[in-house]
């Protein structure tokens, strides 16, 4: 069974043949499809994407370039967001330092707070992470044991050593690469 988890159809770029891309991934073969959200807008918008077709789920969560763009109001709305029946996992959260949109400290509160919401929502986590492995690493071991009973998430598009992905799978997530 193919499941595409990690698609970002609900963007502009795709407004005009959004309907004939969810088709032709369907006729592809493509059983279920997870959409990220990468902040409030697109975590809505994901959510709606999961009300109109049966096979979409959805994600919610601030990227770590979007950080700085977080408010008062943009925690209570994620977890709205994720007591959907259909919005599966927190995501995508993490760390950039390649890019750097939000400064790096920025990006360490909100990955921990964000970790800690999915802990407290039992909800999975999709992980952004680019050039930061020993902060990631860190980060994480506070909130996942070794050997835990249940999927902790996944690292998307993963970009690391054999070091990150050792800890990763450790601490239970899954690994992802992308196909260029
Ligand atoms: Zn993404
Ligand atoms: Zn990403």
């Amino acid at each position: 069974m193919i499941i595409d988890t990690h698609a970002h159809i609900d963007v502009e770029d795709f407004e005009k043949d959004r309907e004939a891309v969810i088709k032709r991934a369907r006729e592809a073969g493509v059983k279920y499809i997870l959409n990220i959200g990468c902040d409030i807008e697109s975590s809505y918008r994901s959510m709606e994407l999961a009300e109109q077709y049966d096979f979409i789920y959805a994600t919610a969560g601030i990227h770590p370039h979007d950080v700085k763009s977080i408010d008062n109001d943009t925690y209570s709305h994620l977890r709205q967001l994720l007591t959907h029946p259909k919005v599966v996992a927190l995501g995508e959260i993490g760390l950039d330092y390649f890019k750097n949109y939000s400064p790096p400290e920025l990006q360490r509160t909100h990955f921990r707070n964000q970790i800690q919401l999915a802990r407290d929502m039992n909800k999975p986590i999709i992980i952004h992470s680019r050039d930061a492995k020993e902060d990631i690493i860190s980060i994480l071991s506070e909130f996942f044991p070794t050997n835990p009973t249940a999927h902790s998430g996944i690292f998307h598009c993963f970009s690391g050593d054999q070091e990150l992905a050792d800890a990763a799978l450790d601490m239970g997530f899954y690994i992802s690469f992308p196909a260029q």
